[in-house]
């Protein structure tokens, strides 16, 4: 039996409950087209009430020891694993992922986990450098936080935003993605099994407008985590300031680019790069989307990238066999579509795939797509396509790599390999990236290290302990101390 949730709730103030105008929208399996749940839509009231809660219950939550606070990730954690399996068939349901390719869950479980024993680490400073005065920091919690979370990955982003702003003593409203709003709303569920007391933790799912604009613009929300799309973060951000500057963190999109000089480890460099960009059917942020041969070693790198890249076994995603299911609904692979068909009139060369296969599945899958020497100024070499489409270039130089790399508004990992490693330190240090991989690339990341993008890839970075300081305020005291 596959696991359903046919009517999923809003987590507002402890309680499961519809929208107050009863209002839902239709979510559809993306591999079959057919109707899977009627989702509620949080109206603007629902997300007024969800943030009144977060309110009211701010000052018994941030006056809790940290170490209870734990307590509740620790349960809620256990129940995300025991649930690995359901969340995994509500995913490939919601958005298509295939059930085998499935980590959210224990990835989400081990977040509330690190959290659980990270509070030790929320401290202050104190000095006696002012003469006269003892002076220290205080870390505070802010109040009320709003995350807002994209489609992709739903759970790890639920967890890594909402984990570091509860464990601080913030109290939360999340808004899911409208096209996965399944597991949250199962998440829902278990927080309430966890016990998390009343307000402390809300759920709510809805489209942008009206819920999440509501939040954005929320006079009593102070802090707000964003994953999603550039043109979103920067409504968000626009919003932010229209209203109370409430603290706004952007993790947003990517182009990221992976240069591959002819002494690499060739089998290596194809094998990660076709994972990286045909993963989640390329709908990750930081897929390498753009490839930079050296000249010498384009065409034996090109062909064994293409042979690799074809061999997927498209399908349904609840069939355990499948590692690549569709994209994750009709807008999604329109674009995507639209993209692959502005590629082939770009002046670049369709060698790979360039067709959706809707007609023939009845579902919105894209066929693994690659273009070679597509003109550096075509719009798919500088905006995010989404999908499994990868564009192939060459270099002759490291310095014409380093240019051809940075020259996008996007920053958020690029890659290199190489066997010189004063090369790969040289390039690291040119490349315009959060983040960069030597003899690697994406997904390959550091748990520990900080995650976020340069220029238009973000503002402010991610991961465990770096992400406390988003819902953090810094209070500086001075104590003058007589005959000190
Ligand atoms: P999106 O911007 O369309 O939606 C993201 C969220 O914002 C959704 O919950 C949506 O309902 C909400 N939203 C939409 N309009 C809003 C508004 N006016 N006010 C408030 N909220 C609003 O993005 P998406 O399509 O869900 O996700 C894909 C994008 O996310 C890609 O660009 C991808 O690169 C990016 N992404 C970035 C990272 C990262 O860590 N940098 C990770 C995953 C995805």
């Amino acid at each position: 039996m596959v696991a359903t949730l046919s009517s999923p709730k809003l987590l507002i103030n402890g309680e499961l409950v519809e929208a107050s105008d009863k209002k839902t929208f239709p979510l559809y399996n993306p591999a079959t087209r057919e109707k899977v749940a009627d989702v509620p839509e949080a109206s603007e009231q629902d997300a007024n009430a969800a943030v009144a809660a977060a309110k009211a219950a701010f000052p018994a939550w941030s006056a809790l020891d940290p170490s209870a606070r734990a307590g509740y990730f620790k349960k809620l954690a256990n129940l995300l694993r025991a649930h690995s399996s359901e969340l995994a068939e509500l995913e490939a349901q919601a958005m298509g992922r295939p059930v085998a390719q499935y980590f959210d869950a224990f990835a989400a479980a081990g977040n509330f986990d690190h959290y659980a024993e990270a509070w030790p680490h929320i401290q202050g400073q104190a000095s006696l450098n002012t003469p006269g005065y003892v002076t220290m920091t205080l870390r505070q919690p802010m109040g009320v936080v709003a995350a807002i979370i994209p489609w992709n990955v739903p759970l790890l982003f639920l967890s890594s935003k909402c984990a570091p702003a509860l464990i601080s003593g913030n109290t939360v409203v999340l808004k899911s993605s409208e096209k996965a709003p399944l597991t949250a709303a199962r998440v829902a569920e278990l927080v309430i099994e966890a016990g998390f007391p009343p307000g402390v933790f809300n759920i709510i799912s809805g489209h942008g407008l009206p819920s999440g604009a509501v939040l954005s613009r929320h006079m009593d929300v102070r802090a707000l985590s964003f994953t999603g799309s550039g043109r979103t973060g920067r409504l968000i951000q626009e919003m932010a300031a229209q209203t109370n500057l409430k603290k706004v963190t952007l993790e947003l999109g990517g182009k990221s680019p992976a240069l591959i000089f002819g002494d690499a480890d060739m089998d290596k460099a194809v094998e990660e790069t076709v994972n990286s960009i045909q993963w989640n059917s390329g709908q990750v942020c930081m897929a390498n989307s753009r490839i930079y041969v050296e000249k010498s070693a384009a065409p034996a790198f090109t062909e064994a990238f293409s042979r690799r890249f074809q061999a997927v076994n498209a399908g349904n995603p609840l069939e355990k066999t499948t590692n690549h299911g569709p994209q994750a609904d009709e807008v999604q692979y329109k674009s995507v579509m639209a993209y692959i068909e502005e590629g082939k009139a770009s002046g670049g060369q369709l060698t790979l795939g360039g067709n959706g296969t809707l007609e023939k599945t009845g579902g919105f899958f894209v066929e693994p797509t690659v273009f070679v020497d597509t003109p550096e100024t075509a719009r798919i070499m500088k905006e995010e396509i989404f999908g499994p489409v990868v564009l192939i270039n060459t270099f002759e130089t490291e310095e014409e790599a380093i240019t051809r790399a940075n020259d996008t508004e996007y920053g958020l990992y690029a890659s290199v390999y190489t066997k010189d490693v004063d090369r790969a330190l040289r390039i690291a240090k040119a490349l315009e990236s959060g983040y960069v991989g030597v003899n690697c690339t994406s997904p390959a990341t550091g748990r520990d290290l900080p995650f976020g993008g340069y220029k238009m890839s973000g503002q402010g970075r991610e991961g465990w302990l770096h992400s406390l300081d988003h819902f953090l305020e810094t209070k500086s005291v001075i104590i003058k101390v007589a005959h000190l």
